[in-house]
């Protein structure tokens, strides 16, 4: 007998104890609700194909397939016998299911013609896929004279089967048991949303949604749940970006209007070029938001390349003009090093005030990063406190305690998918007053992203590039299938470099050592082999391909003063090439580099490969990018490469990159261990719903700003925040 369960129920007062701790230790299911929220990754049906053909080696999969044949041989290596067992998928697609030892019983079981589930690890034998001694279970044949209907099959009684999320100790059919035993007794949670928008958009309440999506009879039963469910999780990030937004508007900010005849008109006037369009366009938005008695919040997204960073200046300057100070927050030492360098010298006399060669109105151009020697950085946190300093740029170093600001007026954050909310806010925290922030982002952002992550900032977009730049053609180098092709892959380089330019090679990984920014942990590595390391790639170049030239090494273990002198020497045309690892991906702009070789480009995203090769064609040479890879042509790999190689819309790739990653990678949550709130929605295929969630969170924070007055609605989105700390908001 189970107990009526709530969502707060220990589930091993529902389930026993030794399903609870495999739920609990598994999967991180704990209570009813955890179990009640974990919803079906996907629904089968008898005689519909589970795509057999797609399965990835490596991967651990429940297939819903048929038995074809059962056939018994003797093993060489060992003495007993292998049984072999054909599935099918109904599409052609076949897998081999094998078993060890004497199974008579089993191959009984496995008689042709049945329908089952079967859990387990794809791996490959000679070509074919193979489920070594999988979990499985069968599903009643439906007939008559079918007898004793299992326990298990219960679950599968309608049509649609439901599969869960799973792991190899808790197959699917357990956890859809456990659902099911749940359902039984289980009240759910009061409705958080408006009766007035349930009956508006017709949405069916939660407790029969919460049922419909695991136990669906039809597949309208199952959309209608579904729905239900996406509307909840969007309507809870709309109502927290909303009222985000609303609050942030009341804040009062001191105005930092422009100056005639100052700083900033100085600059404009010895900038080498023109503004673009674009350029000018956002320079107004932001100028009039910097004027205004409100703090701005304002997300600048523009192309690699598009010239965000004298924007940023620009606004900096406006800034120091009204007599305050801007911080940029960069999310490397080599890009914020870089920033100092770039900047330093666009100011030239105006950016070295109290030198000799200072101009009037001049202001100091300042870098705080973790790196700094003790004097060093006494003497740069004196020029921040006494607000010397106008312009401030650093790593998260500039977050610490004891740097402190005179009047900080704005915050810009560069490349802002590397930050998350929290460290925006660590920055704005250093004013008086809530400072304006600007937030920059290279990478395209598909509107719905813009909507759900970005949704409590104005946009603004820079989508022309500055005249003068030449495209960059980019190809896929099949590394495995044309060896010839890398060899000339180095040929072209060294041709660049023969007329005087230079060359980035990149590498997934750095090689042996402690892990660091830019080397996330190896990701399950499905059997393959570890991807290139710059510190093994290196110096096989220097003896093979590339010998003779002038090679650098760049990645983040260096110590951050031979990252600065690598990166200074590659910058003054000392090195002919630079093996890095992504922290070239962001913002590094070496004009005369014109060819970049990406080895195993199909272990970076879509986007990151964009953002990589945005390093080459920044001059007047074109570029030129090589993506090599061993992908196999037709693998979903070498397609995202061939994507990539395809178009330089930076737009078009971002959707394609949603595509292919699952939400909570894009909301950044799943990264830091938390389990997302977004568990149906899908920014890429739920737009419409988006925008409708965001509408009525907009008519309900209007009404009631802190939704004293609907107190279950106010619940749900306390729990998100909580429990994520709305860094999911940002993406990580
Ligand atoms: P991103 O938007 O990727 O951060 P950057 O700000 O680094 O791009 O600019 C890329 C390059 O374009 C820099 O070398 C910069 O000096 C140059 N640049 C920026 N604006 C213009 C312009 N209006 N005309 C010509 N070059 C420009
Ligand atoms: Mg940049």
């Amino acid at each position: 007998m189970s107990e009526p369960a709530t969502v707060d129920t220990p589930l091993k007062k529902l389930v026993g104890d030794k399903t609870a701790k495999a739920l609990a230790g598994h999967l991180d299911l704990h209570t009813a609700g955890d179990l009640i929220y974990h919803f079906p990754r996907r629904y089968d049906e008898r005689g519909e194909h589970t795509d057999i053909r797609s399965l990835d080696v490596g991967e651990q999969v429940t297939v819903l397939a048929q038995v074809q044949r059962t056939a018994v041989r003797p093993m060489r290596q060992r003495r007993g016998n292998l049984l072999e067992v054909t599935v099918g998928d109904g599409a052609g697609g076949l897998l081999t299911l094998t078993f060890f030892g004497n199974q008579a019983w089993r191959e009984r079981e496995l008689k042709p013609g049945r329908w089952g589930l079967f859990a387990g690890k794809v791996t490959e034998f000679r070509g074919k896929r193979q489920l070594n001694g999988p979990e499985y279970v069968l599903l009643g044949e439906g007939g008559e004279g079918e007898a004793a209907v299992s326990d298990e099959i219960e679950e599968f009684a309608g049509a649609l089967i439901p599969v869960y999320p799973a792991a190899a100790a808790v197959p699917t059919w357990v956890i859809a048991r456990c659902v099911r035993v749940v359902l039984d007794t289980f009240t759910p949670p009061e409705d958080p949303l408006p009766a007035t928008v349930r009956a508006g958009r017709k949405l069916v309440d939660l407790g029969a949604a919460l049922r419909e999506i695991h136990r669906p009879s039809t597949k309208e039963e199952l959309y209608r749940a579904r729905h239900r469910l996406k509307w909840d999780e969007a309507f809870a990030v709309q109502l927290t970006l909303v009222q985000r937004k609303h609050r942030a508007a009341d804040w009062p900010a001191r105005p930092r209007p422009p100056r005639v005849g100052g700083l900033l008109d100085a600059f404009d006037a010895r900038l080498p070029y023109e503004l673009t369009a674009g350029q000018r366009d956002v320079g107004r938005e932001i100028a009039e938001d910097l004027a205004a008695e409100h703090p701005m919040h304002r997300l600048l997204q523009g192309e690699v390349g598009s010239g965000k960073t004298v924007v940023a200046l620009r606004a900096m300057l406006q800034v120091v003009d009204a007599g305050g100070q801007a911080a940029l927050l960069a999310p490397t030492e080599v890009l914020a090093a870089q920033h100092h360098r770039g900047m330093r010298d666009l100011l030239g006399p105006l950016g070295r005030a109290g030198e000799l060669d200072s101009a009037e109105h001049a202001t100091r151009v300042e870098l705080v990063t973790g790196s700094l020697g003790a004097a060093a950085r006494r003497r740069a946190l004196g020029e921040v406190a006494s607000g010397n300093a106008g312009i401030v740029l650093g790593t998260h170093a500039l977050l610490y305690e004891g740097v402190d600001f005179a009047d900080l007026g704005l915050v810009v954050v560069d490349e802002q998918h590397r930050f998350g909310v929290e460290q925006r806010d660590a920055l704005r925290a250093k004013a008086d007053q809530p400072p304006h922030t600007l937030v920059m982002t290279a990478t395209p952002i598909p509107r719905t992203v813009a909507m759900t992550v970005y949704g409590d900032l104005e946009v603004s977009t820079l989508s022309q590039l500055p005249r003068g730049r030449s495209p960059i053609a980019s190809h896929v180098v099949p590394a495995s299938e044309k060896p010839a092709f890398l060899d000339r892959a180095w040929r072209r380089l060294r041709e660049e470099v023969a007329a005087g330019h230079q060359a980035y090679v990149v590498c997934p990984r750095i090689g042996e050592g402690p892990a660091s920014e830019d080397e996330p942990p190896p990701e399950d590595d499905n059997g393959r082999r570890p991807p290139l390391a710059v510190t093994e790639v290196a110096p096989l170049l220097a003896e093979g391909p590339l010998h003779g030239l002038r090679i650098g090494v760049l990645h983040g273990r260096l110590p951050a003063d031979e990252k600065d002198a690598v990166m200074r020497s590659f910058a003054a045309g000392d090195l002919d090439v630079l093996v890095a690892t992504t922290v070239i991906e962001v913002g590094v702009d070496v004009p005369n580099a014109t060819v970049m070789i990406v080895l195993d480009a199909d272990r970076f995203g879509v986007s990151q490969l964009h953002q990589l090769r945005g390093r080459v064609g920044r001059g007047s040479a074109a570029g030129l990018c090589l993506l090599v890879s061993e992908a196999a042509e037709g693998s979903s790999a070498r397609e995202r490469l061939d994507a990539v190689a395809s178009t330089s819309d930076g737009f078009k790739l971002a959707e394609l990159d949603l595509e292919q990653r699952r939400e909570g990678d894009v909301l950044g949550a799943t990264q830091s261990g938390h389990r997302s709130h977004l568990r149906l929605l899908s920014l890429k295929r739920d737009a419409d719903l988006i925008r409708d969630a965001r509408a009525e969170a907009i008519t309900i924070v209007e009404e009631d700003p802190e939704l004293t007055r609907n107190p279950a609605l106010a619940a749900s989105v306390a729990a998100l925040v909580d429990e994520d700390r709305a860094e999911y908001l940002e993406k990580g």
